[in-house]
C-alpha cells in the first residue's frame, strides 16, 4: 500500500490522517528531501530513503526498463534535454521504487506541496497505471494556495493558479492563461516564479511585462512560507523572490486592509439608516435630487474628488467593503465613508443610476433589497474600477 502524504507548506500542517499513515507505515520515501526531523520519534525505527539514497546501486536497479533504456537513450540527445530528462529520472525512480516497495510493506511517499501546488498525487496515479494492483491512498496537505489565500485574507473563490516553470507549456500558452485572469477580474495566484536553468527570470519576466500592460495597479502579495509583502507589482523587491515564492495577484476589487490583502467577497452588514438619508432618497424617486454638481450646495467641495453630486446620500450603505475607501470607525460599530471618492466621481454615478431605476421603487427597498443593491455596486466596482 502507498500513502502518499502531502506535507504542506510546514510539517506543523500535517493533518490526522497523514501523521496516522506516517506512523503505520514501515518504509518512508522522502521524494522531495523535506527535513522531517521533527517526526524522529516516530520514524526512528522505519526505513527511510531519500533522493540521495535513491543514487545508491541496489535501489537503482528497481528501475523500470523503460526507465534505463531512456537513460541509455540519452546519449543521442542535446544537453538540455539531458539535463530534463535526468531530473524527470530522479522523480520517476523514487516513485517506481515506491510502487516496487509497496507490494509488500506500507510505504509513505511524502512530498512537499510547494512547488508542485497538487503534491504528486497527478505522477504518482499515471505511472502506477502501469502495473496492476498498486494500492493508493492520497493525504492532501495545505497546499500554497490554501496557505496563501487564508493568511492574506484574500478568497480564492474565484481565482486561477499557474504554474510559471512548466516543461511543456509553452509561454504563448503562458501569455494567454495570465491575460485572461487579469481582464477577468479573477485573483491569479502564480507558483514556480523562477525556472530552473539559464533562464531563470524568463517567465517572471513574462508576468511582469504582462501585468504591467493589463493591471498595473493590481495589489501583488509575494509569499514566502509565513511571511509576505503586499506591494504594486513593478514595486516587488525582486531579490526577496525565491523558488518557494508564491505570488497572489489580486484583482480591482483587492485592497490592503491594515496587514492583510482582502479581495471584496460576502461580508454584508444589515443596513441602518438616518432619516437624511430616507429623505434624500424620497426625494430621488421623485427626481428632486441633483445630478451631476450642485453648484447651490453649501458644503460644495465636501469630497477630495468631487464630480457629481448624484448620490450624496449612498444607496450601498453601509456597504463594509474598503475597497473605495470606506473603513470602520474603531470600536463605534459606524461605517465611515468619509473616504469613498468612487461614489463621488461622474462615470460611476451614472453607471449605478443606469441600474438602480430596477431596484429602488419605494425607499423601503434600501433594507429591503439591500443585497440586490450590493450586488449592483458590486457590478458597478467591475464596470468603472481603473
Ligand atoms: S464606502 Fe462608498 S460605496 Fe460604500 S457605503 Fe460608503 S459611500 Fe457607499
Amino acid at each position: 500500500m502507498i500513502n502518499l502524504i502531502g506535507i504542506g507548506y510546514d510539517i506543523g500542517d500535517l493533518t490526522v490522517n497523514a501523521f496516522s499513515a506516517i506512523i503505520e507505515a514501515d518504509i518512508i520515501i522522502n521524494f522531495d528531501n523535506i527535513d522531517i526531523s521533527d517526526l524522529d520519534s516516530y520514524t526512528k525505527d522505519k526505513e527511510i530513503i531519500d533522493r540521495d539514497s535513491i543514487k545508491s546501486e541496489e535501489d537503482l536497479d528497481t528501475l523500470s526498463e523503460d526507465m534505463i533504456q531512456l537513460e541509455e537513450d540519452s546519449e543521442e540527445i542535446s544537453n538540455d534535454s539531458k539535463a530534463v530528462y535526468s531530473k524527470l529520472n530522479e522523480s520517476y525512480s523514487l516513485i517506481e521504487l515506491a510502487i516496487s516497495k509497496s507490494f509488500d510493506n506500507d510505504v509513505a511517499l511524502i512530498c512537499s506541496n510547494n512547488p508542485n501546488i497538487y503534491g504528486i498525487a497527478n505522477l504518482l496515479i499515471q505511472i502506477s497505471s502501469k502495473y496492476s494492483d498498486v494500492e493508493l491512498k492520497i493525504h492532501p496537505g495545505v497546499s500554497p494556495i490554501d496557505y496563501a489565500s487564508s493568511i492574506l485574507g484574500t478568497p480564492f473563490d474565484d481565482f486561477i493558479a499557474i504554474d510559471l516553470n512548466k516543461t511543456l507549456s509553452s509561454s504563448k500558452e503562458l501569455k494567454n492563461k495570465i491575460k485572461f485572469a487579469i481582464r477577468n477580474d479573477v485573483v491569479l495566484f502564480i507558483h514556480n516564479i523562477i525556472g530552473e536553468e539559464d533562464d531563470l527570470m524568463d517567465n517572471f519576466n513574462l508576468l511582469k511585462e504582462l501585468v504591467n500592460e493589463y493591471g498595473k495597479d493590481l495589489l501583488v502579495a509575494a509569499v514566502n512560507d509565513s511571511s509576505y509583502e503586499i506591494s504594486k507589482f513593478n514595486e516587488i523587491d525582486e531579490k526577496k523572490l525565491n523558488r518557494n515564492t508564491s505570488l497572489v495577484i489580486g484583482t480591482k476589487l483587492s485592497y490592503k486592509l491594515e496587514d492583510y490583502m482582502v479581495t471584496s467577497c460576502d461580508y454584508i452588514v444589515e443596513p441602518k439608516f438616518i432619516s437624511q438619508n430616507m429623505d434624500f432618497f424620497e426625494r430621488y424617486l421623485k427626481d428632486e435630487t441633483p445630478q451631476e454638481l450642485d453648484y447651490d450646495c453649501d458644503y460644495l467641495p465636501c469630497h477630495k474628488s468631487l464630480e457629481a453630486c448624484d448620490f450624496c446620500y449612498c444607496p450601498f450603505y453601509p456597504c463594509a467593503d474598503g475597497v473605495t475607501g470606506g473603513e470602520w470607525i474603531k470600536d463605534k460599530d459606524v461605517w465611515s465613508c468619509q473616504y469613498c471618492d468612487w461614489i463621488h466621481l461622474e462615470e460611476p454615478c451614472q453607471t449605478i443610476r443606469q441600474g438602480l431605476g430596477d431596484i429602488l421603487k419605494d425607499v423601503d427597498d434600501l433594507k429591503d433589497k439591500h443585497i440586490e443593491l450590493l450586488r449592483l455596486r458590486r457590478e458597478c466596482l467591475l464596470k468603472t474600477l481603473k
